[in-house]
C-alpha cells in the first residue's frame, strides 16, 4: 500500500455529552466517516465483557449512543449493534456496561453475533472460520474500539477489535491454530482483511494501562482518535502508549503484508506530540512464538514437568478466586482444571499455550502473568 492515511487526534477530557459530541464531530470531519446514507450500519463496540463502565474493559456507552445518531442523523437504513464475548453464548446483551440501554434508547438493533454465523475463508490465512453473519449482510462496518494494553499482542486497539466478530468460543479455539504472538497477528490481520471495516473511532478518553485487556487500571488518557486505516490507528495509539511500533506484531504484519500506508497525516493532534511518557506498558518480550510456545512445552512434556510453573505463563491466586470456572471453560489447551482437593486452580504448563484467555476472562483478577 503506497497510499497516504489520515487519523484524526482530539483532546476529549470526559465523556460529558457537549464535551464528547464536539470531539465525535471533529474526528468524524478530520478523519472523514463514510456515507451511510440508505445503508444498513453495523457498530461493533469493544465488549471484552459486560463489565461496568467505571472498569474501562469496555467501549464506553455514550461514544456508542453518539454512533448511532450520527449514523441516524446521516440517514442510515438500519443501525446494528453487535460483540461477541469469548465466554457468552448465544442471546449475549450487554447489560452491565451500558450498551444495551443505549441501543434500545436510540433506536439500534442489538445483533446476536453467535446466531448462524457464516463459514469464511479468513484472507491470507488458509483457515476457514465461522464469522458472524451480519458482516456480511452489512453495508457499512464501524469500528467503536477502546484503547487499552493486552497482555499478548501489546494493544488492543482497532485491528483487534474485529476478533469480536468470531462468535464466541470459537475464538479460543482460534489460539490453538495460532499459538504464537507472530501467527496470532497473521490470524488477526487475515480477520481485519476478511472484514474490511470502513473506519473506526478509538475511545481514549479513559484508557486501560497495565494488565489489559481485562485486568489493567482506567487512566484518564483524554483522546478520542479516528480514522478510515486501522492499521495507521493501531500505530498512533503505540506511539501514544509508548511503544515502538515496529514490535507491535500487528503492525509488524501489516508491514509485512504491504498494507501500511506509506504517509499518516495528523489533521489534528500529531500522535508524537501525544506520547504518554509514564504509560504502564506490557513489557516486550524477548521471544515469541517459536521457542516459548513449541520449544519450552515439549521439553517441559520430556522432562516431566521440571519446568511446571517456572516459566512464563499464567498464575492463578487461590486467595483471589472465586470458582467461577470462566478460565478453564475458556481454555483452548485444557491445561487448567479445578482441583476439589487443594479447592484452587491447577495449571498443566506442559499444555499450555500462553495465551492468557484466561487472564482476559477471569472476573476477579485472579491471574497474574508471569
Ligand atoms: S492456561 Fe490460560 S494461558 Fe494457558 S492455554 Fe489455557 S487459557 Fe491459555
Ligand atoms: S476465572 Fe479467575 S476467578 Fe474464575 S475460576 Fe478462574 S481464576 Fe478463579
Amino acid at each position: 500500500m503506497n497510499s497516504s492515511a489520515v487519523v484524526s487526534i482530539v483532546k476529549c477530557p470526559s465523556y460529558s455529552p457537549d464535551v464528547l459530541e464536539a470531539a465525535f464531530m471533529q474526528v468524524c470531519k478530520s478523519a472523514g466517516f463514510p456515507d451511510v446514507k440508505g445503508k444498513i450500519v453495523l457498530l461493533k463496540p469493544n465488549v471484552l465483557s459486560d463489565s461496568p463502565v467505571s472498569a474501562a474493559i469496555t467501549t464506553n456507552p455514550e461514544l456508542v449512543r453518539l454512533a448511532i445518531r450520527y449514523c441516524r442523523e446521516n440517514r442510515a437504513k438500519e443501525i446494528w449493534v453487535g460483540d461477541s464475548p469469548g465466554m457468552q453464548g448465544q442471546n449475549f446483551k450487554p447489560e452491565k456496561c451500558g450498551i444495551l440501554d443505549i441501543c434500545n434508547e436510540e433506536g439500534a438493533v442489538w445483533v446476536d453475533f453467535t446466531k448462524d454465523p457464516d463459514q469464511v475463508e479468513i484472507s491470507g490465512t488458509g483457515n476457514t472460520l465461522h464469522m458472524a453473519n451480519v458482516v456480511a449482510k452489512a453495508d457499512v462496518i464501524i469500528g467503536l474500539c477502546k484503547m487499552k494494553t493486552h497482555q499478548l499482542m501489546y494493544v488492543t486497539g482497532s485491528v483487534k477489535n474485529f476478533f469480536g466478530t468470531i462468535p464466541g468460543l470459537h475464538k479460543s479455539q482460534c489460539h490453538m491454530h495460532f499459538p504464537s504472538c507472530d501467527s496470532f497477528a497473521k490470524l488477526l490481520v487475515g480477520i481485519h482483511e476478511t472484514v474490511k471495516p470502513d473506519f473506526s473511532i478509538m475511545d481514549g478518553i479513559v484508557s486501560m494501562e497495565g494488565a489489559g485487556p481485562a485486568n489493567g487500571t482506567p487512566r484518564n488518557t483524554g483522546l478520542l482518535l479516528g480514522s478510515a486505516n486501522d492499521y495507521a490507528l493501531d500505530r498512533a495509539q503505540a506511539v501514544i502508549m509508548g511503544y515502538d511500533p515496529a514490535l507491535i506484531p500487528v503492525l509488524k504484519e501489516a508491514g509485512n503484508q504491504n498494507l501500511m500506508p506509506s504517509e499518516i497525516l495528523y489533521p489534528d493532534l500529531d500522535a508524537s506530540n501525544c506520547v504518554i511518557k509514564d504509560y504502564v506498558r506490557i513489557p516486550y518480550r524477548k521471544k515469541t512464538g517459536f521457542i516459548r510456545n513449541l520449544i519450552l512445552p515439549v521439553m517441559a512434556r520430556t522432562i516431566g514437568g521440571f519446568f511446571k510453573g517456572k516459566d512464563h505463563g499464567p498464575e492463578f491466586m487461590k486467595d483471589r478466586c472465586i470458582h467461577c470456572l470462566k478460565c478453564v471453560k475458556i481454555c483452548p489447551a485444557h491445561a487448567i482444571f479445578f482441583s476439589e482437593e487443594e479447592q484452587r486452580i491447577v495449571a498443566d504448563y506442559s499444555k499450555c499455550i500462553r495465551c492468557y484467555c484466561c487472564h482476559e476472562m477471569c472476573p476477579a483478577d485472579a491471574i497474574k502473568v508471569k
